[in-house]
């Protein structure tokens, strides 16, 4: 398969590893949006949030809160943007599905988090929780 997350796993290509687990891989992103950028992966292949275990999600998300407190200890950060992209849709360019931890200090300029903040409709707001209810149930 040629998936470049893989391949940093299988040790075929180099990065700059942070954490390395039975399930789990955190290490450096080469195209830092903000200083201390990480990434973390689950060893298992999947692409998206719709294909991996709950076991996997658990040891990922564990992962991502240890590595997210001590970046933000490291750097002496302000706080933590997590990010998590499915879908070419949303933006995801890797398909092997990873977790961005990005530090943030006060008016960095990086803006990931800033949609417009215009009110909703309240009644399709409503339509909407309504049929994801459908489907959780
Ligand atoms: P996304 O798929 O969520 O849009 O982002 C993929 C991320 O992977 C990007 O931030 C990109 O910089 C990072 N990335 C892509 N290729 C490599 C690589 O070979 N090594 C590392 N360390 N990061 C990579
Ligand atoms: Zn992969």
């Amino acid at each position: 398969m040629d998936c470049i997350f893989c391949k940093i796993i299988a040790g075929e290509i180099p990065a700059v590893k942070v954490l390395d687990e039975d399930l789990v891989l955190a290490f450096m992103d080469i195209n830092p949006s903000s200083r201390g950028h990480l990434l973390v992966v689950p060893k298992q292949h999947v692409e998206n949030i719709f294909e991996i275990s709950e076991d996997d999600l658990a040891a990922v998300t564990s992962a991502v809160k240890r590595c997210a407190q001590a970046v933000k200890e490291a750097l002496k950060a302000g706080g933590v943007t997590i990010l998590q992209l499915n879908g070419k849709a949303s933006d995801q360019i890797v398909p092997h599905f990873h977790v961005h931890i990005m530090p943030r200090w006060e008016n960095d300029g990086l803006s990931v988090s800033q949609w417009e903040m215009k009110p909703g409709n309240m009644e399709e707001i409503k339509e909407i929780a309504r049929k994801v209810q459908e489907h959780l149930s």
